[in-house]
């Protein structure tokens, strides 16, 4: 019998190998034994403490070829305590970078899950333009991962969480184009993971449309640091800044890129009475 279940299953992977979002490959999912418990989602918290690459790989196993998985590279220490930006040199401890110094941005904090390069980026892209909304979940998942080790976990230097997660919004025009928001989409399931965890997480709530996005801006590609501020400005309000008043806010976007766009939502939240805002984004520019 046991024969019969193997020679099923290799038909099975021959006749359906899987292909890779990336790059375009058939290639076989592998079986990660080391995997604990990840097939289960996050259950009882365990894979919190694993590095970023594992993570990464452990949930875009489906997706992507194991040549495409390895191009993932994860924002690591040493870096920008404020921006996030990666130094160039890999020792030593985190520090301000040179901009940050002299910064008046009004976040707290920005940090991100991985560099925006040859393997976020293409999967950034087909989850937003090529409509693999079957991505919207692990990549959530990736996200909700960093979040929990930021903000929750235990030893982490005295952070306790946040009240309330804020996705950038879209223009009502191009949500239309689109047919969601990336950002919220990659946030939306967090109340229900976190219960469904099991670890006590204080509450948290998302808070969808607080943020609203008035003005038309055209895409910021190819656009300077000055430009895309300048593009930015004024180009959000609060919906209701009750909502805001004394809050810590965790703002999240795709990618991070100059800042400008996160830092005009912090403007507006900070306008607002929040305690703070941080931001988390899936990929960042280097
Ligand atoms: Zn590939
Ligand atoms: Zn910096």
């Amino acid at each position: 019998m046991d024969v019969l279940i193997r020679i099923a299953e290799s038909l099975r992977e021959a006749l359906f190998p899987t292909r890779c979002l990336v790059c375009g490959s058939f290639f076989h999912p592998v079986d990660h034994k080391g995997y604990p418990s990840c097939g289960k989602d996050f259950q009882g918290g365990g894979v919190f403490s694993r590095d970023r690459t594992f993570i990464f790989n452990m949930l875009m196993e489906s997706f992507l070829c194991p040549a495409c998985s390895k191009g993932f590279s994860p924002v690591e220490s040493p870096l920008c305590l404020k921006c996030g930006a990666m130094f160039r040199s890999r020792e030593g401890d985190d520090h301000l970078c040179g901009p940050c110094l002299s910064s008046t941005k009004r976040y707290r904090k920005a940090r991100a899950v991985g560099i925006y390069d040859k393997t976020l980026r293409p999967l950034i892209h087909c989850f937003k333009y090529k409509e693999k909304i079957q991505l919207a979940n692990p990549l959530e998942k990736l996200l909700f991962a960093l979040f929990i080790n930021f903000y929750y976990k235990e030893g982490n230097d005295g952070e306790e969480g946040m009240d309330l997660v804020v996705p950038v919004p879209l223009h009502v025009r191009r949500f239309r184009k689109r047919g969601f928001n990336q950002a919220f989409f990659l946030i939306r399931n967090w109340v229900g993971m976190a219960q469904a965890l099991d670890m006590n997480l204080p509450f948290f709530e998302i808070g969808r449309d607080i943020l609203v996005r008035n003005k038309w801006t055209e895409p910021q590609v190819g656009l300077d640091r000055d430009k895309r501020r300048l593009n930015m400005k004024d180009a959000f309000s609060l919906s209701d800044s009750e909502r805001v008043k004394g809050k810590r806010i965790l703002l999240v976007d795709d990618v991070y890129t100059t800042g400008a766009t996160v830092d005009e939502c912090a403007k507006i939240l900070m306008g607002g009475g929040a305690k703070y805002v941080d931001v988390l984004t899936l990929a960042r520019t280097m």
